[in-house]
């Protein structure tokens, strides 16, 4: 995006993008790491929590809801959140067009909010998350 940088405050009790339309894809790394935090061996997450293809691993989503941790106080594994949630709303998609990063505005309270990142940060971040998830990023 041809702008300085972009503006971003997660807003205290929002849920929104728990709640969005989508998967939670996670690292191996973050598969570890939320069995961990809840007591699991990665084997009991993965046979509980987990839908593992050939390329991916993703969370089981529940009836009704987008994702089991998904809490009236918010996230349930916060501390050990996927990677893809961490990162949010930094996506290459969101990051590098405007009419995207726009768009999400309009439903994330936490766009425009807050202090100005510098888009070279903005697009480490982004590519953060190519680095973790290379099938959503075929092109690079
Ligand atoms: S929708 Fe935006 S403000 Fe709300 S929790 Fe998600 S990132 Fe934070
Ligand atoms: S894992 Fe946590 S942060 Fe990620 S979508 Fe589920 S509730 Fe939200």
């Amino acid at each position: 995006m041809n702008v300085a940088g972009l503006r971003f405050a997660c807003q205290a009790g929002c849920t929104r993008c728990c709640d969005a339309e989508g998967f939670v894809y996670l690292t191996e790394a973050d598969l570890g790491r939320a069995a961990a935090f809840l007591g699991l061996t990665s084997e009991e997450f993965t046979a509980r929590h987990v839908v593992r293809t050939r390329h991916r691993i993703r969370l089981r989503k529940p009836r009704g809801k987008q994702c089991s941790f998904l809490e009236a106080g918010g996230c349930a594994i916060h501390p050990a959140k996927p990677t893809q949630c961490r990162l949010f709303p930094f996506w290459p998609e969101l990051v590098e067009k405007r009419r995207n990063w726009e768009n999400t505005a309009k439903w994330c309270p936490g766009i425009h909010q807050g202090p100005l990142i510098q888009i070279g940060r903005a697009l480490e971040t982004a590519d953060e998350m190519r680095k973790a998830y290379p099938y959503l990023y075929p092109e690079g």
